[in-house]
C-alpha cells in the first residue's frame, strides 16, 4: 500500500484520513494507488462518484466545456450548460418544485436552504433530528449532531435549533413502527415546549440518516413529519445531498415514502465529483425570497454543469437507478450472510447502494473497536469503505451505482475476509 498522502509535512493534521491510500487514478469502480494496486472503491468519494471514477461521457461532456468556456458567473452572464441543466432538473424534481439555483457543496446548500425557508416563512427556528448531518459550515453544523468533532471548539452556533430523537429502532430496541411513533410524540412535544410552530421556519430531515449511522427513516415518519409540517406551515427540507439521484434505489431517497418535500437539497452524485449543490422549492416558496439575497462567485460552475448533464444521461441511459435497487439487494443478501455468521455485526440496514453494518458488542453497547479494525483490514485486502455513526461502530459501503454483481460478490468475499480476521 502506498504511503498515505500525510508523507507531506506541510498538509495540516486537520484532515483525518480514513484509508491509507495515494490515489492515482481511478476507472469506474476501482481506484489504483501509486504502485498500481487496485481497490475496489465503495466509498466512491463518499457517495459523489455515482456513475464511477471518469466515466467516459462525463469525462468528454467536461473536457469539451473546459475547452469552451470554464467560468460564466452566473450573477454576471448566464451560459447554456447551466439553463439545459435547469431544465433537465425539472423533469427529475418531484411534482410541483419548479424553481431552484445552484451553489457548489451540501453545506452551502444546507445553508442556503435554510436562508430560503426563514425568508420565505418569516420565522426562525429549524429542527433537526439526533444524529443529523447537515454539513460543516457554522450554520449547517448548527445544524448537525452526528458527532461533536464538527462541533467542539468552534461555538457559539447558531442559535434557534431544535434537535428532536430520531426513530433508530435498532438502537431504542423498537420495531421501525414503535419508534416513527415515540419519535413523532417527541417532535409534538417538541413544538409544544422548546419552539413554537409559529417560530418554526423548517425542518430537516435526511431520507437515510447518512453520517448518523445509515439509518433509513421510517415510512410512517416521514409521512408524520408532512402531516406536521403542513398542520404548523412549517418547511419540509428533504437533505438529498446523499441519498439523491439513485443512491437508494429509488431517484430520491424521499421516493421510497412518497412524501412530498416543500424544498430538497442536492449535490455530491449530481455531478460526478465536480462541485455542484443545487436547492430546489416550489416557486411560492422561491418568489418569497429577496433576488440577490444567495449565490456565490463559483455557484453553477459550467464545468460542473456540463459534467451533471452528462452524469444525468448516463444515469438514465444505463439504468443507474434500477442497478442500485438491484445491486443493493445483493449486496444486502450478501451482507446479512455475513452478520449471521459473525454476531458482533448486530444490524445491516440501508436502502439501495447506500448500506450500513453495525458493530454492537455481546453487552450491546456500540463496538467501534472491531467495526474500526474490519474497516483498516478490509483496505488492506483491497476494498475501501467508510464508518460511521456517532461512535464509529457501522461499517458503510457506498459503490458506484454501476457496480456489477461480480464486484459486489467480491466485496463481500473481501468483507467477509476481513471481518473473520478481524474478530479472531
Ligand atoms: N448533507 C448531507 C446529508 C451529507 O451527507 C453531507 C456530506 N456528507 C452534507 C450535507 C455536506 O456536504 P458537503 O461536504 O458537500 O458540504
Amino acid at each position: 500500500m502506498a504511503e498515505k498522502a500525510s508523507e507531506s509535512a506541510a498538509l495540516s493534521p486537520i484532515l483525518k484520513q480514513a484509508t491509507p491510500v495515494l490515489a492515482a487514478r481511478g476507472e469506474g469502480v476501482y481506484i489504483f494507488d501509486e504502485d498500481d494496486r487496485r481497490y475496489l472503491d465503495f466509498t466512491a468519494g463518499i457517495g459523489v462518484t455515482s456513475t464511477g471514477h471518469c466515466h467516459p461521457k462525463v469525462v468528454e461532456a467536461a473536457q469539451r466545456q473546459v475547452g469552451t468556456l470554464i467560468h460564466g458567473q452566473y450573477t454576471t452572464v448566464m451560459h447554456r450548460p447551466l439553463l439545459e441543466l435547469t431544465e433537465r432538473l425539472g423533469s427529475v424534481l418531484p411534482d410541483g418544485i419548479d424553481r431552484l439555483f445552484y451553489v457548489n457543496s451540501g453545506s452551502e446548500a444546507v445553508e442556503a436552504a435554510l436562508r430560503l425557508a426563514r425568508q420565505a416563512t418569516g420565522r426562525q427556528n429549524a429542527i433537526v433530528f439526533q444524529g443529523s448531518f447537515h454539513g460543516r459550515t457554522m450554520a449547517a453544523a448548527s445544524l448537525t449532531t452526528s458527532g461533536v468533532k464538527i462541533r467542539a471548539g468552534i461555538g457559539p452556533l447558531m442559535p434557534g435549533v431544535a434537535v428532536s430523537p430520531f426513530p433508530y429502532a435498532y438502537r431504542l430496541g423498537m420495531t421501525e413502527e414503535q419508534a416513527s411513533e415515540y419519535a413523532l410524540r417527541e417532535l409534538d412535544y417538541l413544538l409544544t415546549t422548546v419552539s413554537s410552530p409559529s417560530d418554526t421556519a423548517a425542518i430537516f430531515i435526511e431520507p437515510v440518516l447518512g453520517e448518523g449511522g445509515y439509518v433509513p427513516v421510517p415510512d410512517s415518519f416521514l409521512r408524520g413529519l408532512r402531516e406536521r409540517a403542513d398542520r404548523h406551515g412549517i418547511l419540509l427540507v428533504m437533505d438529498e445531498v446523499q441519498t439523491g439521484f439513485g443512491r437508494t434505489g429509488k431517484f430520491w431517497g424521499h421516493d421510497h415514502s412518497g412524501t412530498r418535500p416543500d424544498i430538497v437539497i442536492t449535490a455530491k452524485g449530481l455531478a460526478s465529483g465536480f462541485p455542484l449543490s443545487a436547492i430546489a422549492a416550489p416557486s411560492e416558496i422561491m418568489d418569497r425570497a429577496w433576488p440577490g439575497s444567495q449565490g456565490g462567485t463559483y455557484g453553477g460552475n459550467a464545468v460542473s454543469c456540463a459534467a451533471a448533464l452528462a452524469t444525468l444521461d448516463v444515469i438514465q441511459n444505463e439504468g443507474l437507478v434500477d442497478n442500485s435497487a438491484q445491486m443493493g439487494e445483493r449486496l444486502h443478501k450478501g451482507l446479512r450472510g455475513v452478520a449471521d455468521a459473525h454476531p458482533v455485526i448486530g444490524d445491516v440496514r440501508g436502502l439501495g447502494l447506500m448500506l450500513g453494518n453495525e458493530f454492537t458488542a455481546p453487552d450491546g453497547s456500540p463496538d467501534a473497536a472491531t467495526a474500526t479494525k474490519a474497516h483498516r483490514i478490509a483496505a488492506e485486502k483491497g476494498l475501501l469503505l467508510l464508518t460511521c455513526g456517532p461512535q464509529g461502530n457501522v461499517v458503510r459501503m457506498i459503490p458506484p451505482l454501476i457496480v456489477n454483481a461480480e464486484q459486489i460478490d467480491a466485496a463481500v468475499d473481501l468483507w467477509s475476509a476481513a471481518v473473520t480476521e478481524a474478530v479472531s
